[in-house]
């Protein structure tokens, strides 16, 4: 056995720990997102995720620093970091040990984003895959076909002299939005929680183009990217007249707005959807799957499909707002 579950996952030769949520020797990190860190006595993470990692938790926190696709030896494995495509940093898990392979994929979506490098899959014997939407309604429409649609939303406000208000998460949706927004032209001002975010982005070389720190007003002509409806604190002051729009995979849910409280939801998601976990798993040719992050029935689909797979834990199904 290359791993083992223990409300939480581990390399088991290595003992090392991987996205465990509570404090570890060792542990590795996929990315920064809160659902995936502790403060561990010592990380492994992507330079990105590292201080991602810190600017969340503090500068304090030890980490052992991995670049993409370099592998290193550790506890008797080759471990290598590879592109995960769901926010800057983030990495899927390859695990050698001389006889098997073992894949982690962390969050991750296929194909092109603005600001996080596109996912890598390698052909692995045990994929561990996360599966949020991990049931066939969570098809979402082509990505170009969303940025079109939020192009026209943003556009369409601005004539109107509408602020554009965008909700999103503050690390890796809201800088995605952003870059999407100033490369055709949208100057954008960042709430400050995630401007923060958007500082430590710019450190690590990624350019968001014309965005600024919203300081308590809003400038004609702008776009605003604020917390989700429902965050503590999404609220920002003296924007008048706004069309509210909420980027994220849920919003493939017909009842999304409604439920969301926005004028519009669109479907621009930072994780794979139904057919890129389909295609993620005939891409990576595992002899067994291993499920997590996301509905239980996610494996039986893949049993029907012909695939060895298996929940990899109690179903627990993220519902993050
Ligand atoms: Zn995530």
């Amino acid at each position: 056995m290359m791993f083992h579950y223990n409300a939480g996952l581990f390399l088991t030769l290595a003992q090392l720990g991987v996205d465990v949520r509570r404090r570890q020797p060792r542990c590795f990190v996929s990315h920064a997102h809160a659902d995936h860190i502790a403060r561990h006595e010592l990380a492994f993470a992507t330079m990105a995720t590292a201080r991602l990692y810190r600017h969340r938790l503090g500068p304090h926190n030890r980490v052992r620093e991995m670049a993409y696709r370099t592998p290193l030896e550790f506890g008797g494995l080759r471990l290598t970091a590879l592109p995960a495509g769901h926010c800057l940093g983030s990495a899927m898990l390859f695990a050698e040990d001389g006889e098997r392979s073992l894949l982690y994929t962390g969050d991750f979506k296929l194909g092109p984003s603005a600001t996080a490098e596109a996912a890598e899959p390698p052909h692995a014997d045990t994929l561990i895959m996360e599966c949020t939407f991990g049931q066939p309604h969570y098809r979402l429409p082509p990505r170009e076909e969303v940025i079109a649609g939020l192009l026209e939303i943003v556009f369409g406000a601005l004539d109107d002299g509408r602020t554009p208000v965008i909700h999103a998460y503050p690390l890796g949706k809201s800088q995605e939005v952003t870059k999407l927004l100033t490369r055709q032209g949208v100057s954008v001002l960042q709430h400050p929680e995630i401007y923060a975010i958007s500082r430590v982005y710019e450190e690590c070389g990624v350019n968001l183009g014309d965005v600024s720190l919203f300081d308590g007003r809003p400038l004609d002509g702008h776009a605003v990217v604020t917390l989700p409806r429902g965050s503590r604190n999404f609220r920002l002051p003296g924007l008048g007249r706004t069309v509210s729009i909420a980027v994220t995979g849920w919003a493939a849910d017909s009842s999304a707005k409604y439920r969301l409280g926005v004028d519009h939801a669109l479907p621009l998601s930072d994780h794979a959807d139904y057919d890129q976990l389909i295609a993620t798993v005939r891409r990576v040719q595992p002899r067994e799957i291993y499920c997590t992050h996301g509905p239980v029935e996610f494996a039986d689909h893949l049993c029907d499909l012909g695939f060895n797979a298996y929940p990899l834990q109690a179903p627990a199904q993220r519902r993050l707002f």
